[in-house]
């Protein structure tokens, strides 16, 4: 069985005649892949046959064959309706035919497919072309089929896929016929019609052809910078096969240039990616190329293990020319060690036909080292025969080179602005692919950034908003009674001095009053603490409840309050006072009280210009309580205007 590698192997070798690379077209056409960019089947069937032919040909065939003889049987010409199917099935018998090196069967089957498929437009009729192209070799034959492909090109519309293939298909063409030169160019197109899409398949397809053009013509570096692509193609896609195949050609490139220790590492990793395949053939020319690049840096030992492997996979697979190269290259390993007896006899194998069954670049070669084998043994005759045969084929091939050396140098100059080209667009995309990432990437932190201020801004809100709160409330508690809710004795001073500069300012009415619960310490005792404290309550309650809207009530100290009338007269004061007394009244107390009841006494003033502090205000009511609770307590009484007072705490000092 004859796979890609081998057709790869001659296609790309260094060989001046180079065969189909009909795997590339095959994979072309594979569905899924560039199928529906490049003469993809329309009949999924026959597309799925294809991929599999490209895998096992041989199976294929068997299976075809007699889908084939049963429609040939009912004698199906162009127009019929089965003719589609069956010029589909030639076309499959002929990718298999190509892949193992039927060249004759793979013309005929395409031969009579496109006797079925005659419409330019129709796929099967341009995939069956490709064929037929990529399966002739003699100089007629080509110069037919690349009239062929360039006539079925007409019908195309420029830069459509179908043209591109053809474009594909005649550069192949060209580069057998030994044109580099020409196939640089047709290449190069098919390279430039793609590369609007610098990761599309048929773009990494026309680069593959072109790197393995440029390095039959000596041009590496262009040859690994295309391969690249061809790499970066497979990487991106996981196309195995495909990333196998342009590690082999990397290979091949690095070995062309002499660095055979970078070779013999990409044919390492193409060797596992064709065994991760089960590829024999791949397995088996990667350890041919690593045999011959060891074999270079003179690792005889490991050339010949990995040719003997390479020449029992050829063998397995009656692969002759894969096993003649092997050979070849152990019969120069006996060389190398002195053993040119053993190197002949391996040698006259090789050569039993003459070379007709060797790459042309290959026989001369062969000759050569034949040659010195003849030397070694001492028959000179024989050896200068040889080495003649060797200058013969050599010179001829090597003036023919020359020249096409030169065209091919001018074609070069238009890939090298392709190259550059893509390269640049390839950095365009990656520098917009960068600015879009790092364009989102700040997006993130903006918003990351936008979220967090929110957030702080949330948190201060909250946290000024908290502090307000609890501003109020230090407020509240500084200027509160805590057990009563009343305003606290600085509180009720402040509010009082305030009413003062407003009545004097105003000339209003200012009374105010002294009030302190009866017996107090006997409710505490009697009734309990507790007690005391929800008749201090009780009576802030009541008295918040009976006063007026300007009044003022607050807590003065234990049970004493200071009640502030801001534009009350006596009068109405007293009466204000009187009810607040009867309220009082109405306090229950728990049983343990035994007939004690709330009472109140309260001393009032009246505000006058006799009056200039709140002390001397506080100190007249205050004389005014003392009244009451010496005459008997429950009762209201009024500061004497004609008293004069000590305004200090010492009289009420004296008073408790
Ligand atoms: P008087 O009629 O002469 O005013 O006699 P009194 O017992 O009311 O006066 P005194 O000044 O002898 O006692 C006041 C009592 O008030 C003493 C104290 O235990 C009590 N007292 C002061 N503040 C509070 C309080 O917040 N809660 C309670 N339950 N009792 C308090
Ligand atoms: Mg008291
Ligand atoms: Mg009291």
């Amino acid at each position: 069985m004859i796979t890609r590698k081998h057709a790869i192997e001659r296609a790309w070798g260094p060989a001046a005649c180079l065969l189909a690379p009909a795997w590339l077209l095959a994979l072309a056409l594979a569905p899924g892949r560039a199928g529906a960019a490049c003469l993809a089947n329309p009949d999924p069937q026959i597309r799925e046959l294809q991929a599999r032919a490209s895998q096992d040909p041989t199976r294929v065939l068997g299976q075809v064959h007699p889908l084939i003889a049963a429609l040939e049987a009912q004698h199906v010409r162009a127009g019929a309706p089965e003719a589609p199917r069956l010029a589909s099935l030639y076309a499959v018998e002929a990718q298999a035919d190509g892949l193992l090196e039927l060249d004759a069967a793979a013309r005929t089957a395409a031969r009579k497919g496109l006797q079925l498929a005659t419409d330019v437009h129709d796929p099967v009729h341009l995939d069956l072309l490709d064929t037929y192209a990529h399966n002739v070799y003699d100089g007629a034959a080509l110069a037919r089929a690349l009239a062929q492909v360039d006539a079925a090109r007409l019908d195309q519309a420029e830069g459509s896929p179908a043209d591109t293939c053809l474009l594909i298909a005649r550069g192949v063409i060209q580069h057998r016929q030994d044109r580099a030169d020409l196939a640089i160019v047709s290449l190069t197109r098919a390279y430039r019609a793609t590369a609007a899409v610098p990761g599309s398949e048929p773009h990494a397809i026309a680069a593959g052809y072109l790197s393995v053009v440029m390095r039959s013509v000596g041009y590496y570096a262009q040859a690994l910078a295309l391969n690249q692509e061809s790499i970066d193609w497979a990487q991106a896609n996981g196309a195995t096969l495909e990333l196998s195949v342009a590690r082999f050609q990397r290979g091949r490139i690095h070995q062309r240039m002499g660095n055979y220790p970078a070779a013999i590492q990409e044919f390492g990793e193409a060797r596992d990616l064709s065994v991760s395949l089960d590829d024999r053939q791949g397995i088996a020319y990667a350890d041919l190329r690593i045999c011959e690049a060891h074999l270079e840096i003179g690792h005889l030992d490991q050339a010949v293990r990995e040719c003997t492997q390479a020449r029992r996979l050829f063998a397995a697979a009656h692969a002759t020319d894969g096993d003649k190269e092997a050979q070849t290259l152990l019969a120069r390993i006996e060389l190398a060690q002195g053993r040119p007896a053993r190197a002949l006899a391996a040698l006259n194998a090789v050569l039993d036909r003459r070379g007709a069954d060797l790459q042309p670049r290959l026989v001369a070669q062969v000759y050569e080292w034949r040659a010195r084998a003849n030397a070694g043994v001492g028959n000179f005759a024989a050896a200068y025969e040889d080495q003649r045969e060797f200058q013969r084929r050599e010179t001829a091939g090597t003036d023919i080179e020359r020249t096409r050396q030169e065209s091919a140098m001018r074609a070069r100059f238009d890939t090298d602005r392709e190259i550059e080209r893509n390269a640049g667009l390839q950095r365009e995309l990656t520098a917009s692919q960068e600015r879009a990432r790092r364009q989102a990437q700040q997006l993130r932190w903006n918003t990351v950034v936008a979220g967090a201020g929110v957030v702080v801004i949330a948190l201060l809100i909250y946290f000024l908003a908290a502090n307000l709160r609890f501003r109020k409330q230090l407020l509240q508690l500084a200027s509160q009674d805590v057990l009563t809710g009343l305003p606290n004795r600085r509180r009720i001073a402040e509010l009082a001095t305030a009413a003062m500069t407003a009545a004097r300012a105003a000339k209003t009415p200012l009374t105010l009053a002294l009030l302190d619960l009866d017996h107090f310490k006997m409710v505490n005792d009697r009734c309990g603490h507790a007690a005391g404290d929800y008749v201090l309550q009780e009576f802030a309650r009541i008295g918040r409840a009976s006063l007026g809207a300007a009044d003022v009530l607050g807590r003065w100290g234990g049970e004493e309050f200071l009640l502030v009338m801001p534009g009350a007269e006596l009068s109405l004061a007293l009466a204000n006072l009187e009810r607040l007394r009867t309220q009082v009244l109405g306090i229950r107390l728990p049983p343990t009280a035994a007939g004690l009841r709330v009472t109140l006494s309260a001393g009032v003033a009246v505000h006058g210009e006799q009056i200039g502090s709140l002390d001397e205000f506080i100190a007249r009511a205050d004389a005014a309580l003392y009244t009451a609770k010496n005459e008997g307590r429950d009762l209201v009484r009024v500061a004497d205007e004609r008293t004069q007072f000590t305004i200090t705490g010492v009289r009420r000092a004296m008073r408790r």
